[in-house]
């Protein structure tokens, strides 16, 4: 596999503080990688050393091969990017930005492909960017940004501000994107957006990498169980395989992959008062970890 993304104990640090301190992080082609964290965490100061918009404390990044630093513009001729915070001229439409865009890389077909764009993220083409809200000038930075037929795509919070609908076509888009070779590395704090989206995700917790996780996209497989009836006793779950296992009085939680009959045999036997069986998700696995 090729590597697109090689990040080697980069550090950034402002005075004493650390934003970001010492992470390491490999992502291959055609991935959609997640890049998950609380606000403050370091997302946004990751990405703006990749592009080179400001300089690493220490350690290195390579992107296609490339040092971060030295072949930034090399860099920047492959990548699209969506900044966290759009910002663009004031005066300029939609339609300007885009047919700037496309000139500028080369972009064949451009106004068809264009106008393709413009229909599928319901963009008013003549309307000024000071006219915009926070969604509208994300969906002109997303169409700049896939409009370059870039090799990796950095998104910095692309939902921020969409509607569900948009949303749910930018990743349309993106899988689309993702199977034809392209590199999609997402910054979000939005873990339901990473589990149902990403192939794997690094989370970022006061500028440390605290885990790698390969996702298993939708199809949790380990289930949650939370229910409350007298007399079980933990044995008993714990012989069907039930895990982690946690009582309060009445009230039973624990994780539970096996099949469900056996469960529901075990409890058929007890009086059970309520029962609520989920799949796990990345919230349960990780919110310990950030509080
Ligand atoms: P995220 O994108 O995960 O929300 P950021 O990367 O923007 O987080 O910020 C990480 C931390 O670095 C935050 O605590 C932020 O306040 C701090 N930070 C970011 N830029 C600067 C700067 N120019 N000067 C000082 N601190 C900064």
């Amino acid at each position: 596999m090729t590597k697109i993304i090689e990040i080697n104990n980069l550090t950034k640090k402002y005075k004493a503080f650390k934003a970001v301190d010492n992470i390491s992080l490999v992502i291959e082609e055609g991935e959609i990688f997640g890049f998950i964290g609380p606000n403050g965490a370091g997302k946004s100061t990751t990405i703006k050393m990749l592009l080179n918009f400001i300089f690493p404390t220490s350690g290195e990044a390579k992107i296609l091969g490339m040092d971060c630093v030295k072949q930034s513009i090399e860099i920047k001729k492959l990548v699209g990017y969506v900044s966290s915070d759009v910002r663009y001229y004031h005066e300029m439409t939609s339609l300007d930005i885009f047919k700037y865009t496309a000139e500028f890389h080369g972009v064949k077909n451009s106004k068809a492909v264009i106008q393709h764009y413009l229909d599928y993220f319901e963009i008013e083409p003549n309307k000024k960017i000071s006219d915009l809200s926070l969604g509208n000038k994300k969906k002109v930075a997303i169409v700049s940004a896939l409009l370059q037929n870039p090799k990796l795509l950095i998104l910095d919070e692309p939902t921020n501000g969409l509607d569900p609908m948009i949303q749910h076509r930018l990743f349309e888009v993106l899988e689309e994107k993702s199977r034809e070779g392209v590199t999609i590395f997402l910054s979000s704090h939005d873990l339901h957006e990473i589990q149902t989206h990403c192939d794997r995700a690094a989370f970022i917790k006061n500028g440390q990498i605290i885990s790698i996780e390969a996702i298993n996209k939708g199809k949790e497989i380990e289930k949650k169980v939370i229910l409350s009836a007298k007399n079980i006793n933990q044995e008993s779950l714990e012989e069907i395989g039930a895990t982690q296992v946690k009582q309060n009085d009445e009230n039973w939680q624990f994780i539970y992959k096996e099949a469900v009959n056996p469960l529901l045999q075990l409890l058929s036997q007890y009086d059970v008062a309520d029962i609520e069986i989920k799949p796990l998700d990345l919230e349960d696995k990780f919110l310990s970890m950030y509080e």
